[in-house]
């Protein structure tokens, strides 16, 4: 007897196999991803909302994703440092009218960087985006 088993529907799939069992999959929307991939998704989706909610609403959507796709999945950098700089812009640089100078601040930025690498100070950027945002 076979093992039913799903095509994760997540277009950029972070799993080793594209094929997922049923019982390990996750609904999203109307399609079935892998854990990883459902995870993925929503993490993206933060990082969006915190670029057009908290650092410029009247960027290009196509570009903001382009931007941040091309971020995590090429450029590899960790979803959880890319959302710690978007952090980070909306607290203290919110002056931004490209979506572009993101490549820059995540690569030449030595203070986010040192920032995100220490406990407390991470914590801190964290806990004064929660408070003013009230989103944690
Ligand atoms: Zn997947």
């Amino acid at each position: 007897m076979s093992v039913k088993e799903y095509k994760c529907g997540y277009k950029h799939c972070v799993c080793e196999s594209i094929m997922i069992p049923a019982s390990e999959s996750v609904v999203v929307g109307k399609r079935r991803y892998h854990k990883e991939c459902a995870e993925m998704h929503s993490k993206i989706e933060r990082i969006k909302r915190i670029y057009f909610d908290y650092i410029d609403d009247k960027s290009d959507y196509v570009q903001v994703v382009g931007v941040i796709n091309n971020l995590i999945f090429i450029k590899k950098y960790d979803v959880d440092y890319v959302e710690f700089v978007m952090k980070h812009v909306a607290i203290y640089s919110r002056n931004i009218k490209s979506p572009y100078i993101l490549h820059t601040i995540i690569k030449k930025n030595e203070l986010i960087k040192e920032k995100y690498n220490d406990e407390n100070k991470r914590k801190g950027v964290n806990d004064r985006f929660a408070y003013r945002t009230g989103i944690n």
